[in-house]
């Protein structure tokens, strides 16, 4: 990668050989950023098994907003996963968005109504609105149920792959490590 802030990526052999002295913790899959999409994409793997590890720069969850609102199709998503009850138990339906505006006087008036998803056919047919942090507890809850917790604060410094070919190859191998300062991670 070129900006100066990325891991670099290079063969690892050379820097396994000399620079790696701490012990090398083992996994499947290793995600880095527990936003939305990385959460969403661990409890997914831990649900079927895989073996699977996610690190965050963040010290602390998110506690509030920032993606308050689920789709019906989403929220289906979240039901195969078997998140949907709490979702909908904790969250507020919303069906109808009204628009306002200033009318000759000044004065706010209501100028419109609309649905506020055009889905019929969904199971759901309405969005969900619940904060991020309560979002993302839903998700957090279902991994730690499966042993899975985000470690953190952890920043990831660097991404080395193999250079050697039959290591690449094999399926039964570790062919990327990633540093982060302690402990490295191969996958
Ligand atoms: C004000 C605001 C309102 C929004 N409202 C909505 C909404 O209503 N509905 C909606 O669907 N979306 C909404 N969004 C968008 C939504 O927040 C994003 O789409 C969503 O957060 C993206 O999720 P993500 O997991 O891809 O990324 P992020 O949420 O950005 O998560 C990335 C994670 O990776 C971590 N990270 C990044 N780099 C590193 C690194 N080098 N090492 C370790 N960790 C790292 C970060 O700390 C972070 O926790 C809103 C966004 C904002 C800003």
């Amino acid at each position: 990668m070129t900006s100066d802030s990325q891991p670099e990526l290079e063969p690892r052999a050379e820097v396994l050989d000399t620079h790696v002295h701490e012990p090398v913790t083992r996994v499947d899959v290793l995600i880095i950023g527990a936003g939305p999409a990385g959460l969403m994409c661990a409890n997914a793997l831990a649900s079927v098994g895989v073996d699977v590890r996610i690190v965050d720069q963040r010290p602390v969850r998110v506690a509030a907003g920032q993606a308050d609102g689920i789709q019906p199709r989403t929220i289906e998503v979240l039901q195969s996963y078997g998140l949907a009850e709490r979702l909908i138990r904790e969250g507020n339906q919303m069906h109808m968005c009204a628009f306002y505006n200033p009318n000759a006087s000044g004065i706010l008036e209501r100028t419109g109504r609309a649905p506020d998803v055009t889905a019929p056919t969904a199971r759901y047919p309405f969005e969900i609105t619940l904060h991020q942090g309560a979002i993302e507890a839903i998700f957090l809850d279902s991994m730690k149920a499966r042993g899975v917790t985000v470690e953190r604060p952890v920043v990831p410094t660097s991404i080395k792959l193999s250079a050697e070919e039959d290591e690449l190859r094999d399926p039964d191998s570790y062919p990327v490590q990633v540093s982060s300062g302690c402990a490295p991670f191969t996958f």
